[in-house]
Order: C-alpha cells, then structure tokens, then sequence
C-alpha cells in the first residue's frame, strides 16, 4: 500500500512537472527570480543528496558482500556469473539498437543537419590511447581519500573488493569487527537513503519541471527519427527482452518492475545511475529480496559496468551520424561499432552524458566525423533519461539473475 502510494506520488509529480514546466519556460518567474532557476536548484540538492551517499554506500556495500562470503571460490564464482550476466545483457541491447537503426535508417532523414554543422562541439575530443590509460588510472588511483572525494567509482569499487576480499583472509576475531562495523555502516546509509527517498515526488517534480523547461517539444520534433530509434530500442529491450531473460529464468518479470519501480523513477528523474545507486540497492534487497551477499556486490559494479541502456545508446548514435553523413558502412564496420559499443560502454560514468566521451572516442577510432556528435545534443538529456532508466533495470535485473542462479527465493519468483 505505501509503495503504490509513493508510485502515485512519482507519477502525478511526473505529469504536474510537464505542464508546469512547459508553462514556465525558463523566463517566467516570481520577484525577478524565475522558476526554472528554482527547479534547477531544489533538483540539483536532491540529486546531490543521493550523491552523497554513494560513495560510503559503495565501498561499505562491496565491503560488507564480500566479507561475509565463505571463500576464495565463492567469490569468482560469484564474480563470473555476474560478469557474464552484464555480457549477456550489453550485447542484447547492442543487437536491438543495430537491428532498429539498420531498419528505420533514422540517419537518411536528417542529413540535412550535417549542413547546418558549423558549430563545433565544446566536448573535449580523447583519443582511444587516452581513454583507455584514464580508465586504468582510475582503477588504480594513487590515494583512495582523492579518489573518492572526487567521485572516482572504478577506484573505489576497485579498493573496496581488493579490501573485502582481503578481509576473509585475515583472522577470525578481527574479521568479524571489521565485518560489523561495515555491515553496520551499511544498514546506517540504507536507512539514510530511505529518508532521502521521501523527498522523491518533490525532487523528481523540480528535475522534469527544470528538463521540460529548457529542452521543450521543440529538440525531440528536430531529431525525431533518432529519438524514435534510441526510445524504442530500450522500450523493447526493457518491455521485451529484459522481461523474456527474467521468465526464461522462472521469474515473475512484472512483480520484479513493481518492486524496482522507486529505482527507474530516481534513475530517469537524475539521469545518474550513481546517484540512483541508494535507491537501487534498496529496491533490490528490500522489494526484490535479494540477500545482502549477492545485492552488495552486483548492483554498486553493475552502477560502473553494466551500462546496457547506454551501450545501445552509443551505437545506435555512431550509426545515426554516420548515416547523417551519408557515409557507406559495411556489416564488418556494423559489428565493429557494436563490439566497441559494448566494451566502452563498460567504462562509461554514470552521471549525466557520460556516454557522449564513448561515442566520440568510437567515431575517432573508425575515422568517422567527431563533430557529428553535435547533432544529437539537443535530444541527448531527454534519451539520458531513459537510457540511464534502462542501465538501472538491467542491473537491478542481473542482481535477481544471479540472486536465483545462487538458489536464492527471490520475491520474482
Ligand atoms: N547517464 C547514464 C547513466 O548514468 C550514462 C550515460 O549513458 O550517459 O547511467
């Protein structure tokens, strides 16, 4: 009954938030103050309440998962099934994007856009060389305070499993204190993201007001084929073929939404799967039933790793901008995009547009125009959105996967 209620909250915050902000614009305001700076402020503090759990929630969340295991071989074996799950899950979104956008050719209708490209782009151009050496430096960060006061996920993550797994091999006494202070700090800030979820209906009502505000009808109307392209391909894959991977499991793919439902709201209000991270997790120990063993451990790195939503995403936009262009792909240059979709994927931040430094370094690599990323910004907050909704359902989706492959009762079965 309280859940429903929340989701009715959400939902008419949801709908308030779209005729309100349409009728604001970003001028309209009260005392020479307007709304939308407003919106912009309450949404930022909302979204950096979550932020500020994450990184304690992280660390105290793999720490505590994997200080309780028994073992060496429960960890990779747990750390394998897990992996395959997000492989599993990224390549699936991969195909429907390059299957959708090979059948709408969303491209062919805009490539009028690529004669109005003046303007370059202000993100920062990185070469392949770059990227890869930056994720492996963040991996290993030289200070773990610097890490996680500038918000370095692979770091921590990295730090809090080599600190866990260390932790069971020490001796029995001092691993049990380590193991309750973490699992106690890890009760603590769950029970701290419970509150911070209170306010969801008002942060969310304040982050669409604010997008709806500044983005208007108008940026979808522009890209409309691209939009429709990117949008269907995660509604089928988060409608479709997340449902079909959880029935094929014996899971209840319907009970499973309803219980992860307060996590897509956060996720597509924030457009951050690291500030959604709180609320993922509650929603898959709490609603989902997953142990605290296995949900301490799939969902924070499925947050860094499991970035399907976003995989489609990249290669759907290389594929759209290279159409754009009028540039001829062979299915060899098709399949590459796709695999280097998936691994980038993999490293892309889960905060807003983190996928848009992948879909540069994929352009550079094949020679393609980096500049075309210009084309899709104006749409891009809007399918970040979605996108970061379909990231946290494929990670809350891989947590119940491995949960019942462990011979766990989930509440989906
Ligand atoms: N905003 C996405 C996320 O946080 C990342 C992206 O695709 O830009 O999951």
């Amino acid at each position: 009954m309280k859940k429903n209620s929340m989701l009715w909250k959400v939902l008419v915050a949801i709908f308030l938030a779209v005729i309100v902000g349409n009728l604001t614009g970003t001028t309209v305001g009260i005392f020479g103050l307007p709304f939308y700076q407003i919106f912009d402020t309450i949404g930022e503090l909302f979204v950096n309440s979550l932020t500020l759990l994450s990184v304690p929630l992280i660390a105290s969340a793999i720490i505590s998962g994997i200080g309780q295991m028994s073992g060496q071989q429960s960890f990779k074996s747990l750390g394998l099934k897990t992996f395959l799950f997000y492989i599993m899950t990224i390549a699936l979104a991969v195909v429907v994007g390059v299957i959708l956008v090979n059948v709408i050719h969303p491209g062919s209708f805009h490539q009028e856009l690529t004669q109005t490209l003046t303007s370059p782009t202000n993100i920062q151009i990185t070469s392949q060389k770059e990227a890869f050496t930056g994720v492996l430096f963040k991996l290993i960060p030289t200070n773990i305070i610097a890490a996680a006061s500038s918000g370095n996920m692979l770091g921590i993550i990295f730090f809090s499993l080599l600190f866990g797994f260390s932790m069971i091999h020490i001796e029995k006494e001092p691993h049990g204190i380590l193991l309750n202070f973490w699992k106690g700090m890890l009760a603590t800030l769950l029970r701290m993201t419970h509150f911070v979820m209170k306010a969801m209906p008002f942060g969310v009502f304040c982050l669409m007001a604010k997008v709806v505000a500044s983005q208007g009808i108008q940026s979808i109307s522009n890209l409309a084929y691209f939009f429709l392209t990117v949008f269907g391909g995660l509604v089928v894959f988060c409608f479709v073929v997340l449902p079909l991977l959880l029935r094929f499991f014996g899971l209840n793919p319907i009970t499973h939404l309803k219980a992860v439902t307060p996590a897509l709201f956060t996720a597509f209000s924030t457009s951050s799967s690291a500030a959604t991270l709180p609320a993922t997790i509650e929603c898959v120990e709490k609603n989902a039933g997953v142990s605290n063993r296995i949900c301490s451990f799939v969902v924070p790195l499925g947050t860094s790793m499991n970035m399907a939503g976003s995989a489609l995403y990249e290669c759907v936009a290389v594929l759209f901008i290279a159409q754009a262009y009028g540039i001829d792909l062979t299915i060899g240059h098709q399949i590459l995009i796709a695999v280097l979709s998936l691994i980038t994927s993999m490293g892309v931040a889960g905060i807003p547009s983190g996928s848009l430094v992948a879909i540069i370094i994929i352009l550079n690599t094949l020679g393609l125009p980096a500049e075309g990323i210009a084309l899709i910004l104006p749409v891009d907050r809007l399918l970040d959105m979605c996108r970061t909704t379909a990231n946290v359902f494929s990670d809350t989706t891989c947590a119940v996967l491995v949960a019942k492959s462990e011979g766990e009762t989930v509440l989906t079965s």
